[in-house]
């Protein structure tokens, strides 16, 4: 009678939402401060006062009709402009509105672009270690299959031996998400000039474009002075996916957008796609109010300097523990290996402390956990002791092998 494959859906959690609810499950019997819950990316910092003044101000100027009411499908002109001009601004690109596409956050801008592209036979590759809601995306939403190219585990960039050997004929994109969750990686340009490269000679020797869609939510999230090229200056054939979750801290918002540059092969015919597979999934339009507020935030984050002090306890930390570990330059995740090789079977382990972290399985990259650092940074100081007893334990059990 329903549709079997959502039942399956629905009734399933991912892994990280499951070990989310364990933890409100748990922090309600033996106390909030004593679960150290690093499962989830729900920023820890609050939204800068521009969000604040936004709302207030859209509601003021606007009123409480025009406020709330629909937009174009696509989202705002003047909201569009605004998202293209900011671009402009700090990349030295020249896009305009009509490469803009508002959406209800990055998840509905890939589901958009998987959409939009998939035919039937369609293949998507995902770089391992990779967002695990790519899989749900590509082959419940959009009937597409997904592809997943083995991490190179000494620095998550991309193995382009293994990329090159999985690109066939049915091959119609590579996503990329830098900085990445989980790894905390930024592509370096060397990395995306060499994948422009082999995507170039592909879709040549294929006669068939291959698209990059480059998955930007953690986009202004790097230290230590660390550069993330803009994709679309280096390959052509390039959806960027965009959200405000991360940068101004509104993840339940929901707000961001596809941005279809116009020297994409078919530009136009892709943006109508776009908007077709956003139609096609009853998004109608983008949170009106957010995208106002996106619009005069637009180039601006909130203060994001707590995660950088965060990535640094806890690289320390761990390295000091034995663990070992790629050092994150960006999002706000660290992606050590397990102290076992079933990822699982440690965090069980790291549960008895109540310290909750997701086993890397999901993200295609067994052998690791990903421990979520947007968090507030006494948890991790507080934490670091469970971290020692953990560690210790299997310090224990190798010396009485
Ligand atoms: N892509 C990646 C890599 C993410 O980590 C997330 C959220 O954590 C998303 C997409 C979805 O972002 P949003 O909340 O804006 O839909």
């Amino acid at each position: 009678m329903f549709a079997e494959n959502m039942v399956e859906l629905g009734q399933k959690r991912s892994t990280i939402r499951e070990i989310f609810e364990y933890g409100k499950k748990r922090a309600a019997e033996v106390g909030a401060e004593n679960v150290y819950d690093f499962s989830i990316g729900n920023p820890s910092v609050p939204a800068p006062d521009c969000v604040r003044t936004a709302v207030i101000n859209v509601l003021d100027q606007e009123g409480p009709v025009a406020a709330h009411s629909y937009t174009s499908a696509q989202g705002d002109l003047g909201v569009r402009t605004a998202m293209a001009d900011d671009l402009n601004r700090r990349f030295g690109t020249h896009f305009h509105a009509y490469n803009f596409y508002m959406t209800v956050g990055a998840a509905a801008a890939l589901s958009s672009c998987f959409k939009a592209l998939a035919e039937p036979g369609d293949e998507f590759i995902a770089i391992a270690p990779f967002f695990p809601e790519y899989q749900c995306f590509v082959e419940r939403g959009a009937g597409a299959r997904l592809v997943a190219v083995e991490a190179d585990t000494d620095a998550f960039q991309i193995n382009f031996d293994k990329l090159s050997e999985a690109i066939t004929p049915h091959t119609k994109a590579v996503i990329i998400n830098s900085p990445n969750n989980p790894s905390g990686t930024v592509y370096s340009e060397k990395t995306i000039k060499t994948l422009a490269a082999l995507l170039t000679e592909k879709s040549a020797a294929l006669d068939h474009p291959i698209f990059l869609i480059s998955d930007e939510p953690y986009r202004e999230l790097v230290y230590g002075g660390v550069q993330t090229p803009f994709v679309t200056k280096y390959y052509n054939n390039t959806f960027v996916c965009y959200s405000y979750s991360k940068s101004l801290s509104l993840p339940g918002e929901r707000i961001g957008y596809v941005l279809v540059p116009d020297e994409l092969e078919d530009s136009r015919t892709a943006y109508a796609a776009i908007c077709g597979a956003g139609r096609s999934l009853g998004y109608v339009n983008a949170p009106s109010l957010f995208q106002r507020v996106a619009a005069a935030c637009a180039g601006q984050t909130a203060d994001l300097a707590v995660y950088e002090k965060n990535r640094d306890l806890l690289y320390e930390g761990l390295l000091r523990l034995g663990f070992s570990c790629v050092k994150p330059e960006g999002a706000f995740y660290i992606f050590p290996r397990s102290l076992e090789p079933d990822a699982a079977a440690f965090c069980a382990r790291a549960r008895k402390y109540d310290l909750l972290l997701v086993p890397g399985d999901d993200f295609g990259c067994p052998g690791h956990v990903r421990i979520s650092y947007c968090v507030p940074t006494e948890r991790i100081t507080k934490a670091m002791e469970l971290f020692e007893k953990l560690a210790a334990e299997y310090r224990q059990a190798r010396s009485a092998e």
